[in-house]
């Protein structure tokens, strides 16, 4: 089973659904974002008026969809969520941006992926809160312009520049997801053990933070399946002990790296000397997609500081060297 794929099969989302917090206070880690959304929330609502649109931008599995689904709580309006593949005609937008009740939520999922035409829908909608429809064809066509009740738009993307630059202006809060520190990570596996009513070690927790690729959503995984070693293996309490063997089981490494992080990178050391290598021909020697690489793996192997990006190409540092058992001065 995929750990730490970013997509989300359909009979995992109701899982992901059940461990979602439903407030800003229940939301672990992203102080940041949290204060910034605290203030304009606030604000909004002293107004009484809709929120500001906001972009959402950070790698999968951050907490980009809960967090749409919080604000519309703290707005005390409805949610309507949606995403950019699935909206493939003008009409289908309409529909729904005429559905929403004053001052909702609609929330687009990897809003880049939108296509041209229906994005020209979104900006009059965003800019103004109006419709412009034609109507009829031929000579006979017209447009016509229809009132929407004032919404907000809160858009989700892996990242800000693959979005055209003037949908990306129409937002007025733009806020960028971090990886979760371990401390963070360690605080969402508790919870969500409380809310499966498994007893966990904090050490245990602890431990399988560490391997979760900075990533809410890949925590909550492994606690799924090490909450089945612990029922198994053990008496159902997870302990540190029970922890590791599973994670062990599992083959996720210490770092939380996996087989296709440990692809690309002793690819680059064996087959580019470590680099500089390109995106592409990184992506065709290992079979991957280029994407996939961009948005899902570089971003964590970057962060951890497996991996930099020059002009030149892609690198591999010396502790990544280190970690997955090679010579640094040799090779160079
Ligand atoms: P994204 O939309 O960015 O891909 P999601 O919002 O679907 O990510 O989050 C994935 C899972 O991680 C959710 O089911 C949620 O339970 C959990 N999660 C995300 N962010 C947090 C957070 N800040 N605190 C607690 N749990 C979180």
């Amino acid at each position: 089973e995929r750990i730490m794929a970013g997509e989300v099969s359909s009979n995992e989302e109701q899982f992901e659904l059940s461990l979602r917090p439903q407030r800003l206070t229940q939301y672990i880690g992203q102080q940041q974002v949290k204060e910034n959304l605290q203030i304009f929330i606030e604000a909004a609502k002293l107004r009484q008026e809709s929120l500001d649109h906001v972009l959402l931008y950070g790698p999968p599995g951050l907490g980009k969809t809960t967090l749409a689904a919080v604000i519309a709580n703290e707005m005390d309006v409805n949610v309507r969520m949606t995403s950019g593949p699935a909206i493939e005609r003008p009409g289908d937008l309409a529909a729904i941006l005429s559905s929403l009740e004053p001052g909702d939520v609609l929330f687009i999922d990897e809003i880049h992926r939108l296509p041209r035409a229906i994005e020209e829908v979104l900006y009059p909608a965003m800019e103004d809160f109006c419709l412009d429809i034609v109507v009829g064809k031929g000579p006979e066509a017209r447009s016509i312009r229809l009132d929407l009740p004032p919404f907000t738009l809160v858009g989700a993307t892996t990242r800000a520049g693959a979005l055209s630059a003037p949908l990306r202006d129409r937002f007025g809060v733009l806020l960028r997801l971090e990886y979760y520190d371990t401390a963070s990570l360690a605080d969402i596996v508790t919870r969500s053990a409380q809310l499966f009513e498994v007893i966990i070690e904090e050490i245990a927790a602890q431990e399988m933070a560490k391997r979760s690729r900075g990533t809410p959503r890949i925590a909550n995984r492994l606690l799924k399946r090490v909450r089945d070693y612990a029922q198994v293996l053990g008496n159902g309490m997870i302990t540190e002990e029970l922890a590791k063997q599973a994670l062990e089981l599992l083959q996720v490494d210490p770092r939380g790296l996996d087989h296709i992080d440990h692809k690309l990178v002793t690819n680059m050391i064996e087959r580019f000397r470590g680099g500089p290598v390109g995106l592409d021909t990184l992506a065709a020697s290992i079979g991957e997609e280029r994407v996939t690489i961009e948005d899902v793996y570089e971003p964590y192997l970057m962060q951890i500081g497996f991996i930099q990006r020059t002009p030149r190409g892609r690198i591999v540092t010396p502790a990544a060297y280190e970690h997955f058992g090679y010579d640094y001065a040799q090779q160079t």
